[in-house]
């Protein structure tokens, strides 16, 4: 208590309206405690955009209170931090209790506008969840995690989001020394299928019952009138998931570690480790050093999302009753999921809807460029600045074998010719991004970093902010990776 009220004292206030609702669940949900501190933080990114967001005071977000609060060292003043506990399914076996093991809830804030946020600091010291690790995150992955937070933010796909990373010389040892960060997450809720299943593998079916309509109510309001409400709860994030995952394969994202404890009951891209933005087209494609078998290859992350939903749907059972109407709410899935990748494909090529035609034409494309390993981001690209009226020479140089490439540009053109809607350059240039966070644009500002040089971190953050313009100071980041991108090696270590 006196260690309290002592923390109390010393609390910045950031005029942030915190309201903690997470904490009002009780403590069979986390355990309460302090991020453990590090030796002489510094700044090493900021999102402005975020901050804005927030409603964080400008001249108090750039001075050392705001470093010494964002870096666990002092308390903030409103916030109630704690981990929380979770378990979970990892590659396709129940690993048991897992938790926040670096992960620090610090409450949740009403922004002036728009819904309420939590915010998380990850890699800020050991929890009781912290099994064998050390509670720590490095600089490496949490520059990562930052930029493509704040990246796929942009590019409208739904994500966890990223406010700020801070870094220390203290060392912390992976494969090698490396040195300690803190990254400040901001979420509406951090919860996920692992936390339903830690209740429902344990027995603990009051506590199961209490998170569902946490999750209801706040969340996913208008399942609470349903005639069973757990099940409709189901069935939306069954939705969210499905059109999430279509997010992922259109953009080319791979995830790398889709265990349950790493998928958002809000439908949300969450925990960036071994994640990756393909470069050459290979549906067969593994992110993740450490994932051997390729459970999590590209082409199988939407089927694993389902395989995830069927385990948060047993999770729920005891709820839900009978295992028909859990079904009934994951059923959708294979529907949906292809459905919303149809239209962001049909988008890619410039049609703001799928048809038949659009469906064959990216099945033709997708095939000649995984034979090919065609640079993907660059493919898509160049197709939107072909419509807008670019030379198809560009294009066509993408393909060795020119003659499929132009037999697909013929189809294309018999496509448009029947009399049906007309691509818009528009969409494509709307929905074919210039630049994404290839790992290597990431290795070489974390490299900068390493060195206390945080300006490439900066400007790439400038760069994705806006992914859909083009960036002629920077042309050479929406270009070819270099021969040695394709030799990293992204694992679970992080
Ligand atoms: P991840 O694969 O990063 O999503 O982590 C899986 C689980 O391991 C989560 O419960 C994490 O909190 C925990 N974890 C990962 N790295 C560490 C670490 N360095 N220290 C403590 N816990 C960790
Ligand atoms: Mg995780």
């Amino acid at each position: 208590m006196q260690e309290e009220a002592q923390l109390a004292n010393q609390a910045f206030d950031t005029g942030l309206p915190w309201h903690n609702r997470f904490a009002g669940l009780g403590p069979a949900f986390y355990t309460r405690l302090q991020p453990v501190a590090v030796r002489e933080p510094y700044w090493v990114a900021r999102s402005q955009s975020m901050a804005r967001e927030l409603g964080l005071e400008e001249d108090w977000w750039r001075t050392q209170e705001a470093l010494e609060a964002f870096s666990g060292n002092r308390p903030l003043a409103g916030s109630q931090p704690l981990a929380s506990v979770y378990s979970g399914h990892q590659f396709g076996v129940w690993a048991g209790q897992l938790g926040d093991g670096r992960a620090v809830l610090l409450g949740e804030v009403t922004p002036p506008q728009g819904p309420s946020l939590e915010l998380q600091f990850k890699g800020s010291g050991m929890t009781p969840y912290s099994r064998m690790g050390d509670g720590r995150a490095v600089l490496r992955s949490s520059i990562r995690e930052f930029l493509c937070s704040e990246a796929m933010h942009a590019l409208r796909i739904p994500t966890t989001r990223a406010l700020c990373v801070t870094g220390s010389d203290q060392p912390v040892r992976r494969e090698t020394i490396e040195t300690a960060a803190v990254v400040t997450r901001a979420a509406p809720s951090f919860i996920r299928f692992g936390h339903f299943e830690h209740f429902s593998h344990t027995g603990q079916h009051e506590e199961l019952k209490k998170l569902t309509g946490y999750v209801i109510d706040n969340f996913y309001p208008a399942c609470r009138d349903a005639a069973n409400p757990p099940a409709a709860l189901l069935a939306e994030v069954t939705s969210r998931t499905a059109s999430l995952m279509a997010a992922w394969q259109a953009i080319g994202f791979c995830h790398g570690v889709m265990n349950t404890d790493n998928m958002s009951i809000l439908g949300l891209t969450i925990d960036y480790g071994p994640f990756q933005f393909m470069d050459g087209f290979d549906p067969n494609h593994i992110s993740n050093h450490s994932d051997t078998s390729g459970r999590y290859a590209y082409k199988q992350q939407p089927q694993v999302a389902y395989w995830n939903l069927f385990a948060l749907a047993q999770a729920l059972l005891p709820l839900i009753g009978e295992p028909d109407d859990a079904m009934a709410a994951l059923e959708p899935y294979k529907a949906l999921f292809p459905a919303e990748l149809d239209r962001r494909m049909a988008a890619k090529l410039g049609f703001a809807q799928a048809s038949d035609g659009t469906r064959a034409l990216t099945a033709d494309i997708l095939a000649l460029m995984a034979g090919e390993r065609t640079d993907y981001p660059i493919f898509w690209r160049r197709w939107a600045e072909h419509l807008a009226g670019a030379s198809a020479d560009t294009l066509r140089d993408l393909f060795v074998d020119r003659a499929a490439a132009d037999r697909w540009l013929q189809r294309f053109q018999e496509h448009s010719a029947q009399g049906g809607p007309q691509p818009e350059a528009g969409l494509a240039l709307e929905n074919n991004p210039s630049v994404v966070l290839r790992n290597h644009l990431a290795e070489q500002a974390i490299a900068l970093a390493n060195q206390k040089d945080f300006s490439m971190v900066e400007q790439l953050l400038a760069v994705l902010e806006n992914p859909f313009k083009d960036h002629p100071e920077h042309a050479a980041w929406a270009g070819f990776p270099p021969d040695w991108a394709s030799s990293i090696q992204i694992s679970c270590s992080s």
